[in-house]
């Protein structure tokens, strides 16, 4: 599907173009309905309250029979226009936003765990998921079992006759194992147990999980798909059958920030592209330094899993890991030393963000979990490539 040049950077062939396909959904006209009155940017709706022509008609409504917006929190035409695009962009049927893609993980986990039983999680998955299963999940009876997803072998046996769950996350976001996707869906498929995927790294540019079977579709849209780092947000891309069948938690996204989200999403190829560059570009420079330990990137050829990156993706975001071959004074010193990239906890912006479990409160117990002391977790923005480059080589020489 991809190859490399001269060792970095991705060339596709024409018809592999993921840049094209999600341009023109992207820049689709938003709307044809009379609603929006030809805006080519959706307006925002900001009622609570819409009013009804008649008795009749709000009891269709109650029934189910007539399509109309009542109230801001069951659905709301700015969210609706957004959810749209996000289903359409995932090859989905129907999506749902959320006020966070915390919230997105919650509703989708409720969904096919409310009657209890067991749910089959990859090791190293977003540290809330874990944390739900843990702290709410697991009192009210689910079981949990945590597998290397790198392989099928060990979602396979970790299966039982009460699994209702497969949740993967592919890759990781800090040391990005693979999952061999389309594999564990068919495997799933064949037990009647639904899976899910978090593809908040991958975004919908450069990974299509539905199209490799798998049910549900979930996102932090803070991240990649907002890209400018001023909103929290989440969504649930699935069939319109699923979709409908979530509980209702009342964790909707505002209008506002549907906008935002939206204008956010027009250049999401545009920049998808350049971070996936950039990142090439500097997880190669980082490969070849002599101060660092291993890159985590899975679209460097020497990755574990690149083959297994080539099959399922399209390409690659911008966000990677790496050690560098020090104690954890040396990190103190490479992270104090940098001028441009900003010290921080999340990913996906603009703005390149870098951050390191040395940072934790406890550090200690993280190093039990088999964090590693030296990780540092760079998100590569979207600033000129040198910039990056001269900063991270100034900052590296005082490791
Ligand atoms: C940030 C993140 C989430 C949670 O999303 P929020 O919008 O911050 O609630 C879920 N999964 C991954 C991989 C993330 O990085």
């Amino acid at each position: 599907m991809w190859r490399t040049v001269e060792g970095i950077g991705i060339e596709r062939k024409p018809e592999d173009c993921p840049f094209r396909r999600v341009n023109d959904i992207v820049t689709e006209i938003d709307e044809k309905d009379d609603r929006f009155m030809g805006a080519v940017a959706p307006p925002i709706y900001e009622n609570s309250i819409y009013r009804l022509p008649d008795f009749a008609t709000a009891k269709l409504l109650n029934k189910g029979e007539v399509d109309r917006y009542m109230y801001g929190k069951n659905a709301n035409p700015t969210t609706d226009a957004l959810a749209h695009k996000l289903a359409l962009l995932e090859g989905g049927e129907a999506a749902q936003c959320y006020s966070s893609g915390t919230a997105a993980i919650f509703t989708a986990l409720m969904a096919s765990l409310k009657h209890g039983g067991h749910i089959v999680v990859v090791a190293n998955v977003y540290g809330r998921t874990s944390g739900f299963l843990k702290q709410l999940f697991h009192p009210l009876g689910v079981t949990t079992t945590y597998v290397d997803g790198t392989g099928l072998q060990a979602v396979k046996d970790a299966i039982r006759s009460d699994t209702k769950v497969i949740y993967l996350e592919s890759p990781t976001s800090w040391q990005f194992e693979l999952q061999p996707i389309q594999a564990i869906a068919d495997l799933a498929r064949k037990h009647n147990i639904t899976t899910m995927i978090d593809n908040t790294w991958a975004t919908p540019v450069f990974q299509n999980p539905i199209g490799l079977g798998v049910d549900l579709v979930i996102h932090s849209a803070s991240k990649y798909l907002g890209g400018h780092s001023d909103l929290v947000a989440g969504a649930i891309i699935s069939s319109r059958e699923r979709i409908a069948q979530l509980p209702q938690l009342g964790a909707v996204l505002s209008p506002h920030e549907s906008a935002k989200l939206m204008k956010g999403l027009r250049t999401l190829p545009i920049r998808m592209e350049r971070h996936e560059k950039s990142a090439m570009k500097i997880a190669d420079y980082l490969n070849r330094n002599a101060t660092i330990h291993e890159v985590r990137y899975p679209g460097l050829p020497d990755f574990s899993q690149y083959e297994l990156a080539r099959q399922q993706m399209h390409g690659c975001s911008g966000l990677l890991s790496f050690e560098l071959d020090t104690d954890l004074a040396g990190v103190e010193r490479f992270i104090n030393g940098l001028r441009h990239v900003s010290i921080g906890g999340s990913w996906g912006g603009f703005d390149s963000i870098i951050y390191t479990t040395a940072m934790s409160a406890n550090v200690e117990e993280k190093l039990l979990e088999g964090f590693i002391p030296t990780q540092c977790r760079l998100s590569v923005g979207l600033e000129h490539m040198d910039t990056l480059l001269e900063d991270l080589d100034q900052a590296l020489r005082k490791v």
